[in-house]
């Protein structure tokens, strides 16, 4: 078979590319090596993750909370097993959505490890042994990341594990270890926690969230350690091990001394790595960093002219909607259009509770790059619509140029921030000015007004609720 477009890997990139392909014309086939499509982001990422912190939360909520709101249940329990099958039934209609929309979209779908047989050639090998060769004109590869570990670890998946299994676990844990205070081992340190665990986050950097804005690992730290998270920062490892169904983690603090941790799952959560193995790029001759991502320039193009790759094996942020938005680049590039992503405004979301969200500049990224900047803060406190819904941690920040009042970067704290994000990334794809967003009638009582106060606190110094 003979195709415009061959897409390796089926994730949010992949099957985005896919689908945008054909909409401009092209005739595509996906392959992928699991038999469920929607690769990490739909089976072991952002959807199983969201589903078992929108359910952990509920329960959170009844335990903590239902009782200020004058609602009395009697002691609330939950069904662990209940509460796994659900975030796999959600798994499974979401990846069947997109089955739906390959076929929507006459994309032919290969299910088989993907590998080059040279720069235009691409073999899968299927489960049973057997295998087909597909011809594609422009071959986008689009197979991900796996999680990776430290050279001392070795992940057993049952008691010392990666996200993937964090997901799948058959019982709550008494205690878990956390290895890494980011986006992953946060979330998913927040589900077990709400569900009665111990939880002791264990972060090298001294901060969590290390590469968001300070003031939000600040809030971030306060909330969660007052959720009863432990967090220990400026904490090396230097080992794990497994005895029986103990884990002991040791790490040396700031001072030097080392502090053992005593736990019954330790989840490694230290980041992800590209993930190009039995692609045999060799044959095609497409070449990768030293780190293991395939190398693109900005359109996304390898150093093989008809080669494209893209998310989380390429160069930026792992995250899905990158992936997605540059699955949509490439498809458009190749069908003779210009399309652009500013990487800048790429959001950066985190799932607790209270949520996390940014978009542009950090502080500490304006003062490197030597920019006159200035601040407004709104405290999520002041807003009539957190004390209504009883959420009121948190705050906004407009990072604005001094000069121009152009919204340089924008960070949140608080109750739906992962939505409101979106309202500053609009405004700074816009390059609107602090006053441009402080002069936006927004609805009233609502969480967005922290965004119109913040700016205004960045335009003029003057917010009017504080
Ligand atoms: C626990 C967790 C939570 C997350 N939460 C979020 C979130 O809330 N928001 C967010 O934006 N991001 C989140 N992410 C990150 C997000 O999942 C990734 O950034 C995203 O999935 C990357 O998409 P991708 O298309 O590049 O690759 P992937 O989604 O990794 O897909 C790659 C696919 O390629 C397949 N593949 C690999 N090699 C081959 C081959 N040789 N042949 C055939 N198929 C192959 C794989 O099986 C896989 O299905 C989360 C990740 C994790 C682990």
């Amino acid at each position: 078979m003979k195709y415009d477009v061959i897409v390796i890997g089926s994730g949010p990139g992949g099957y985005i590319s896919a689908i945008r392909a054909a909409q401009l014309g092209s005739k595509v086939a996906i392959i992928e090596k699991y038999s469920t499509l929607g690769g990490t982001c739909l089976n072991v990422g952002c959807i199983p993750s969201k589903a078992l912190l929108d359910s952990s939360h509920h329960y959170y909520d009844a335990v903590h909370h239902f009782e200020e709101h004058g609602i009395s249940v009697e002691k609330p329990s939950f069904d662990f097993k209940k509460m796994v099958d659900r975030k796999a039934n959600v798994v499974e209609t979401t990846t069947g959505g997109i089955k739906y929309l390959m076929d929507k979209n006459n994309i032919d779908v290969y299910e088989g490890l993907g590998s080059f047989e040279d720069a235009t050639h691409v073999k899968i090998t299927k489960n049973d042994g057997t295998s087909e060769v597909i011809e594609g004109t422009n071959i986008i590869i689009a197979t991900g990341s796996k999680p990776s570990t430290l050279p001392f670890i070795s992940i057993d998946k049952e008691r010392v594990i990666t996200s993937t299994e964090a997901l799948k676990l058959q019982e709550v844990p008494k205690h878990l270890i956390v290895i890494g205070g980011g986006v992953i081992g946060l979330e998913l340190g927040s589900v077990y926690k709400r569900l009665g665990a111990e939880v002791t986050v264990i972060e090298f950097m001294p901060a969590i969230t290390p590469t968001m804005d300070k003031d939000v690992s600040k809030e971030l730290t306060k909330v969660l350690k007052k959720q009863g998270m432990k967090i220990n920062t400026s904490h090396g490892v230097t080992s794990v091990e497994r005895n029986g169904d103990e884990v002991i983690v040791k790490a040396t603090n700031k001072k030097g001394e080392e502090i053992t941790f005593t736990g019954d799952y330790c989840l490694v959560s230290v980041g992800r790595r590209p993930y190009t193995e039995g692609l045999a790029l060799d044959k095609a001759g497409v070449k990768v960093t030293e780190r293991g991502m395939v190398e693109v320039n900005d359109h996304l193009q390898t150093n093989v002219s008809n080669i494209y790759a893209i998310g989380d094996v390429v160069r930026g942020a792992m995250l899905a909607h990158k992936a997605e938005e540059e699955g949509v680049v490439v498809a458009e590039y190749l069908a003779g259009q210009k399309p652009h992503i500013d990487y800048n405004l790429i959001p950066g979301i985190v799932y607790t509770w209270p949520e996390v969200a940014a978009v542009g500049k950090t502080e500490d990224e304006l003062k490197e790059a030597k920019v006159d900047y200035k601040v407004g803060k709104f405290s999520m406190r002041a807003l009539g619509r957190s004390r209504a819904s009883g959420d009121l941690d948190g705050f906004v920040k407009v990072l604005a140029d001094k000069n121009t009042d152009e919204v340089l970067g924008v960070h949140m704290v608080g109750a739906r921030v992962a939505d409101l994000i979106m309202e500053a990334a609009v405004a700074m794809e816009y390059r609107a000015s602090a006053e441009d967003l402080a002069r936006i009638c927004h609805g009233h009582p609502t969480y967005s007004e922290a965004v119109k106060e913040a700016a205004k606190a960045a335009w003029d110094g003057q917010p009017l609720n504080a």
